[in-house]
């Protein structure tokens, strides 16, 4: 399955691809992630995303178009993969198109504004790793260290008040057109993000045609 992961920041995308990437026996590929990666080790495409990403604002199409189509090119991805974060812009959602890329479903998760802010700040983040933790709802086994790796959490550093609400602009200026252009093409699928993660996940497999 080629799989659209969409919706507001703090919706739970980084957590449900997890999941399904588990379930599915497929990569999950994060648009913020690897330019959380990119910021870490300085390269250029870091340099250039740092001033965007702390202000809530999207990195420029171009930019990363470029990146996803080099990683969807590598041969894990022919068994599949989940697309987290990207695409955010009717131009990225046609470029996409346009690469030839074939997806099968787009999956939008939906929470209301008001739960994002609550949400967002307690959310913490692998520093080694990328993996989503969350201090209330998805606590790691031990306090501050990553199941996955022992990494250590950290809140990530575009989860304050003033950039949420920027990019939560953002989000319903840009990036909710998608689902129209989706809906179209007879793509999108919808899940209700809920307090619970056995919830979500629950909602998210009953859209997906998965077996809950
Ligand atoms: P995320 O981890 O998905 O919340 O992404 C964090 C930040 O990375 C976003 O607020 C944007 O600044 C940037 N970003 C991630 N994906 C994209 C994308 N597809 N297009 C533009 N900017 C992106």
């Amino acid at each position: 399955m080629n799989l659209v992961l969409m919706g507001p920041p703090g919706a739970g995308k980084g957590t449900q691809g997890e999941i399904l990437s588990k379930r599915l026996g497929i990569d999950t590929i994060s648009t913020g992630v690897m330019l959380r990666t990119a910021i870490k080790e300085q390269t250029e495409v870091g340099k250039l995303a740092e001033g965007y990403i702390n202000e809530g604002k999207l990195v420029p199409d171009d930019v990363i178009v470029k990146i996803v189509k080099e990683r969807l090119a590598k041969p894990d991805c022919a068994n599949g993969f989940i697309l987290d974060g990207f695409p955010r812009t009717t131009a990225q959602a046609e470029a996409l198109t346009k690469s030839g890329v074939r997806i099968d479903k787009v999956l939008s998760l939906e929470v209301d504004d008001e739960k994002i802010v609550e949400r967002l700040s307690s959310r913490r983040e692998c520093s080694k790793c990328g993996a989503p933790y969350n201090v209330i709802s998805n606590k790691p086994a031990q306090e501050g260290k990553c199941d996955k790796c022992g990494g250590e959490l950290i809140q990530r550093a575009d989860d304050t008040p003033e950039t949420i609400k920027n990019r939560l602009n953002v989000y319903h200026e840009q990036t909710e057109p998608i689902k129209a252009y989706y809906d179209k093409l007879g793509l999108l699928v919808t899940a209700k993000g809920e307090e619970k993660l056995e919830d979500t996940t629950a909602n998210v497999a009953k859209a997906l045609g998965l077996e809950v």
